[in-house]
């Protein structure tokens, strides 16, 4: 049976109460087909909470997992790590405990599961905003049923003002190898603005766009990470995962079914992590000077010095318009909720302009996306991972 303790890693979309809470907007580039929507309404969440842990026991199995991790030199902090410190926003709560890991076997020992579990995506019906919000990726450290999310810089994450109730890991397994001229691979979390800029120095063309990515290689194969013409499936050669089943897997670019900000790693139910990435590249003499351009024009045209996750929605799959130009023009540039900011600069990133919730941040997002809605009636679907504290 699976266990109860399913950690709350988010993606939207977040429905407009208004309409059928079933209705979810059209994906750009489908992940392979889903099952009917009713089917993939999960049971209510409540009854399988109630095989929880008394504290007793959890406070047992925790003070073992501990002595484990010191084991493999990893320093577990309990309830002291603020996710606002690892997220680009600056928004989140205090997380129940928080590592970091600097190599494979960390990673290992961090996530270590004691007996294989099969894991579902699923639905619930969440309580801020009024909306259904969608579980993906469901992971968790089984052995001591705590729930645990892996994060590189959190440059795409939009974390809970009450954090969360369970273990962020935090990604730095930063190795560089170069393999062939032109083929590196890299360990997830080294910085993707570093690794795009390494190449094109070294005259490699295909991660020029990176350059200004505040993402590491992890969160850029997750997530298909893109700009000005480019994506980061266009040179992944392969990607190795860890699975919850504690194996390492490896996957060539043609099995992750990549597509615009998509990557079959966002629906891989056995999936802990990435842990590593090899890259393709090809010689170019221009690629340095192309990148340089992208970064200028980057400079000009986003609020690079305030907080920001990057674009908060995708760009509609049909429409030959983009999220920021639909935003502009339904004239919400500089709207405000709170703290959170419809940028001046760029109207598809939401800044937060001085002490901005979590909250404030979802309402934002809600309105914007209302008003695109009644302006233009078209659906704007999230590009951020909103990760939900999860009570257990
Ligand atoms: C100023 C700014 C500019 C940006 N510009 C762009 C842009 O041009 N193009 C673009 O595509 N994005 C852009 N972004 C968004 C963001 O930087 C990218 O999506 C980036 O790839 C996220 O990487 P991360 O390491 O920060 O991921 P995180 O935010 O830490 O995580 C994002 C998701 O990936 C998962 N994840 C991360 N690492 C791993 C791993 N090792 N294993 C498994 N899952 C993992 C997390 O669980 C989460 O679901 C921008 C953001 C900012 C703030």
């Amino acid at each position: 049976m699976a266990s109860p303790f399913r950690q709350g890693l988010l993606h939207f979309p977040i429905l407009n109460p208004t309409v059928s809470p079933y209705h979810f907007p059209k994906q750009l580039h489908a992940p392979p087909p889903d099952p009917p929507l009713r089917a993939r309404i999960y049971k209510p969440l409540a009854p399988q909470l109630s095989r929880k842990l008394d504290r007793q026991q959890h406070e047992a199995r925790v003070e073992h997992w501990k002595w484990k991790w010191k084991r493999n030199g990893l320093k577990i902090e309990r309830g002291t790590k603020l996710l606002k410190d690892l997220s680009t926003w600056g928004i989140g709560g205090p997380c129940d405990y928080f590592v970091q890991v600097f190599n494979r076997t960390q990673l290992v020992s961090a996530v270590r599961c004691g007996k294989s579990s099969k894991l579902s995506k699923f639905f619930l019906a969440g309580k801020l905003c009024d909306v259904i919000v969608s579980f993906k990726g469901c992971r968790f450290c089984q052995e001591n049923e705590i729930p645990f999310i892996i994060i590189g810089n959190g440059s795409n994450c939009l974390f809970d003002d009450s954090g969360f109730r369970g273990c962020v890991i935090l990604n730095r397994i930063e190795f560089l190898e170069r393999i062939e001229p032109g083929i590196y691979r890299v360990g997830s979390g080294f910085g993707f603005n570093r690794l795009g800029l390494q190449c094109s120095n070294e005259g490699f063309t295909g991660l020029e766009f990176a350059g200004g990515i505040p993402g590491t290689v992890g969160g850029a194969v997750y997530m298909n990470a893109g700009a000005n013409g480019q994506e980061t499936a266009d040179v992944v050669d392969s990607v190795n995962i860890l699975t919850t089943e504690y194996k390492l897997q490896r996957y060539r670019r043609n099995e992750l079914n990549f597509g615009y900000r998509y990557s079959a790693c966002q629906d891989m139910n056995d999936l802990a992590a990435i842990v590593e990435a090899t890259f393709r590249l090809q010689s170019s003499g221009s690629a340095r000077t192309r990148q340089l351009e992208y970064l200028e024009r980057r400079k000009l045209s986003q609020p690079i010095r305030e907080k920001s996750a990057g674009s908060v929605f995708r760009n509609p799959p049909d429409d030959g318009v983009s999220a920021a130009k639909l935003i502009e023009e339904a004239g919400l540039k500089g709207l405000r909720v709170g703290g959170a900011m419809v940028s001046k600069i760029h109207a598809n990133f939401f800044i937060n302009a001085g002490g901005s919730t979590s909250q404030d941040m979802l309402d934002l997002i809600d309105l914007v996306k209302g008003q695109v809605r009644r302006k233009f009636d078209i659906e704007l679907q999230e590009e951020i991972s909103y990760i939900q504290p999860c009570n257990f």
